[in-house]
């Protein structure tokens, strides 16, 4: 099919890998803009750190810049706008997997500079100032297209490393949903409304094992429930499962502002208690106050572990 993907599919052919979501981590929380700091940061080899660099330019999420070292000259990557845009996703990510997934090492903590306080983020509607807004204040309308058109064929394999050291290149159970097409559509197609096994075949248009390995793998990770098993076995969202809306939301909405998918891809959630398209933004839990890119530091964990 030569037609392009939805504007989903553009949006997850873009970021939907573990590298390139750790690479705009660190561009963030670290100002890293050169090659050997991603490379020593992230102890990536460099050929798949190059390779990354080289689609994140070619897709307009860095812009290479030179500058002079040693009577040479190199290139740095600076984030793009639409890069920059980015961020309350990878925030949302820190918050969820810091309230869900167990870890031995603590991921660090956000300070909130209006208020001085460490804290977390509530998703927010940035129409009407409610908070926090769930995956069931919302309502989703999509094209018939939008999932025929959001799958694309992987780029790279799906790999999770095992946690290190290092609390901030451990986000494992977001790079399963994240890092996987697939597991990112089914699990959209849940927030949709899908339930059961011949719903996501039909609708997905994806091979039996494949669909059966995923919806496996999510019942493991507890996102997904069995509802009622069996031959025709019916799933549910878990509260783990529902509150992976928040990176959802923010992923949707990036998308529809940075990409054009062909008619009948779109697709659109409304917050329902103020009828609007729903533009996500995040607000600080302890003084309720919407947050900026720029108002919140992560500081290192205190050393207690979290759950
Ligand atoms: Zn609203
Ligand atoms: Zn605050």
């Amino acid at each position: 099919m030569a037609e392009r993907p939805s504007a989903i599919g553009q949006a997850l052919l873009a970021i939907s890998d573990q590298w390139t979501l750790l690479i705009l981590q660190r561009a963030f929380l670290r100002h890293v803009r050169r090659f050997a700091d991603w490379r020593d940061e992230l102890g990536m080899s460099e050929s798949v750190l190059a390779n990354r660099l080289k689609e994140m330019v070619a897709g307009g999420l860095l812009r290479p810049s030179p500058y002079r070292e040693q009577g040479r000259t190199r290139t740095e990557y600076l984030l793009s706008e639409q890069a920059i845009e980015l961020w309350p996703l990878l925030v949302e990510i820190w918050s969820w997997e810091r309230r869900w997934v167990p870890r031995r090492h603590g991921l660090p903590e956000l300070v909130h500079d209006a208020c001085g306080k460490r804290t977390d983020v509530h998703l927010g509607c940035a129409s009407c100032a409610a908070a926090p807004v769930t995956a069931r204040d919302t309502g989703t309308v999509r094209g018939a297209a939008t999932f025929a058109q959001v799958t694309v064929p992987r780029l790279h394999r799906r790999t999770v490393r095992p946690e290190t050291g290092d609390p901030l290149s451990y986000l494992p159970e977001t790079f399963e949903v994240l890092g996987d097409r697939w597991s990112t559509v089914i699990l959209a197609a849940a927030f949709l409304g899908l339930r059961r096994f011949a719903d996501f075949q039909a609708e997905l248009g994806v091979a039996p094992s494949v669909l059966a390995d995923r919806l496996r793998r999510f019942t493991e990770l507890d996102v997904l429930a069995v509802e009622e098993p069996g031959a025709r076995p019916r799933y549910r969202l878990t509260d783990k499962g529902l509150d992976f809306f928040g990176i959802f939301a923010f992923l949707v909405d990036w998308a529809q502002r940075w990409y054009a998918g062909p008619p009948g891809t779109g697709l659109r959630i409304t917050h329902r208690a103020c009828g609007t398209a729903f533009r996500p933004c995040l607000r600080c839990r302890s003084c309720g106050e919407v947050i900026g890119r720029t108002g919140i530091r992560f500081v290192p964990h205190d050393g207690e572990i979290s759950r």
